[in-house]
């Protein structure tokens, strides 16, 4: 067992609620505290210490820092891209504030290793948008992909500049079951789910053929702690690494769900939504990473869709 002690903001969120649990199998459950100013769900609440903590807050950050001395901080609290678009600048307060508070205390020599999740909507318009490259030009049009390119830039200069082990990955749009999607443009995907178990139909907000990098959750989690437990010398990007898994359309997991339900049906109403898809790639080449610190996926559509129908029938008591 390591001595790491770990953080966790926006914890009670899609990725923290399952992340937390895995760190806590890792690190002991007294040794990951989960912090968010939402209610965790019942596991993680359960399972070790939960802290209101608002990110925008640095006193507070300094007062869990004081009486917890963390090694690591996995700061997951933002706000997401459609939900940023509707409050752009109170996304680019969070996101960009909150991140630079925990790299000034990162500076300062409070604890050593920080995670920031960053996004594939850093690339934004006029890119290569099949297996966009690690290093391709970025073009965010949307606050929230602005917000995540500069937060990673930032995270490069505390690296280069006052050797801050600050470690980041660009996620695609992540699918699980444990909590419900949190405000992104890829949510379509985690709730044709509930909508196909409930009432065996589905009208997506994006079109049929937008294609978009996509991964479930398990892999995810592994990503995050194969790099954060990567050794550093093996690491050479220090603003955010490429992390593909599989990418598909609406109408690509549609078929793949009608094979277990048959009547389910999906129809096709675009909202504001499907501009920002618009401007994201289609595929991603994480080749950088696949390389580093070896990482690859696990789940593929049809494992993924299985999956989450078994892990959702379970959870919503739903008897076919
Ligand atoms: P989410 O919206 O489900 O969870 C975010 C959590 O942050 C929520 O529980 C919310 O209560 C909390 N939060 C919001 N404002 C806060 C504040 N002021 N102080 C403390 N907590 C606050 O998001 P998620 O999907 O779990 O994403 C976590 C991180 O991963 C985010 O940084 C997001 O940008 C990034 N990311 C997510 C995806 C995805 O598909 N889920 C893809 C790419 C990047």
């Amino acid at each position: 067992m390591s001595n790491e002690i770990i953080i966790v903001t926006g914890a009670s969120g899609q990725i923290g609620s399952d992340l937390v649990l895995k760190l806590r199998e890792l690190y002991g459950n007294d040794n990951v505290i989960a912090t968010d100013i939402k209610d965790p769900s019942k596991e993680v609440l359960e399972s070790g210490p939960f802290e209101e903590f608002n990110v925008m807050n640095r006193e507070r950050l300094q007062e869990l820092i004081k009486q917890y001395k963390p090694t690591q901080i996995y700061h997951l609290a933002a706000m997401l891209s459609a939900t940023g678009e509707k409050m752009p600048l109170k996304a680019w307060d969070l996101n960009m504030n909150s991140l630079l508070s925990i790299l000034e205390e990162a500076r300062e020599g409070h604890f050593k290793r920080v995670f920031f999740p960053s996004s594939i909507a850093v690339y934004g318009r006029n890119i290569a948008r099949e297996q966009t490259p690690q290093h391709s030009p970025k073009n965010p049009s949307t606050v929230y992909g602005i917000s995540k390119l500069a937060g990673e830039k930032w995270c490069e200069y505390y690296y280069n500049r006052y050797g801050v082990d600050v470690r980041s990955l660009r996620y695609p749009g992540l699918i699980s079951w444990k909590t419900e999607a949190g405000g992104g443009t890829t949510d379509y995907a985690v709730d044709i789910f509930y909508k196909a178990l409930s009432e065996k139909k589905y009208t997506s907000f994006l079109s049929a053929s937008t294609a978009l990098p996509m991964m479930y959750m398990d892999d995810a989690i592994k990503a995050t702690i194969d790099l954060m437990q990567a050794d550093e010398k093996e690491l050479t990007v220090r603003s955010s690494y490429n992390l593909g898994g599989i990418s598909f359309a609406p109408k690509e997991i549609a078929a793949e769900i009608k094979k277990h339900i048959p009547e389910f049906k999906i129809d096709y109403e675009p909202d504001y939504r499907q501009t920002i898809a618009d401007t994201w790639p289609i595929s991603i080449n994480d080749t950088s990473a696949r390389t580093d610190w070896n990482w690859q996926h696990n789940y593929n559509l049809e494992d993924m869709v299985k999956e989450m129908l078994t892990q959702l029938k379970e959870k919503l008591n739903v008897i076919t």
